[in-house]
């Protein structure tokens, strides 16, 4: 599932708490339970996993950061009466599981087989830490194994990015 939208949707249940902490916690959580949602995008994950270099993957990458970024902005400057702690906690704990992610397989595909000695043992200390984490966040994303399109994954966030828009930062 796409950062944008897991960022929005930190950033909607955070609001719901009015406590940055506790909804940075919650934003976690919110991300764990959209991601059991069927979303097409995982194989863009382990096309980039395996070369960072691959076109449509960093597209999709670069479009996604730019769209979590937009979010993030138009949502300090419009959300009336704002309460800037809880957005940015929001978005953070939105967008933290996938983030994890990223750095971990960084880390894993790219970092480590060049690695040896001590830096190995650091990155391998790393790896290791973030792992519970990553096996959570794992195993809410495949509960329910349903493959879908790409297209029809983006079309659902579309549809709840433009409710973000027009109804929770007009509210
Ligand atoms: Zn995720």
């Amino acid at each position: 599932m796409t950062l944008t939208t897991h960022a929005a949707a930190g950033i909607v249940v955070a609001y719901w708490t009015q406590d940055p902490l506790l909804g940075f916690f919650a934003a976690v959580i919110s991300h764990f339970i959209l991601d059991m949602i069927p979303h097409g995008d995982e194989f863009i994950f382990w096309r980039l996993a395996h070369n960072p270099q691959d076109a449509f993957g960093r597209r999709i990458a670069i479009g996604d950061t730019s769209g979590t970024i937009l979010i993030l902005i138009l949502t300090l400057l419009f959300k009336p009466q704002p309460n800037n702690e809880l957005i940015v906690w929001g978005a953070i704990g939105g967008a933290l599981p996938d983030l994890f992610m990223s750095f971990q397989a960084q880390l894993k595909y790219a970092t480590l087989p060049g690695s040896h000695g001590t830096k190995r043992r650091i990155v391998e200390g790393i790896i290791k830490t973030i792992e519970p984490f990553q096996k959570v966040h794992g195993f809410c994303h495949d509960l329910i194994r349903t493959p879908i399109r790409l297209i029809q994954g983006y079309a659902l966030q579309i549809i709840f990015i433009v409710w973000y828009v027009g109804f929770f930062l007009a509210a």
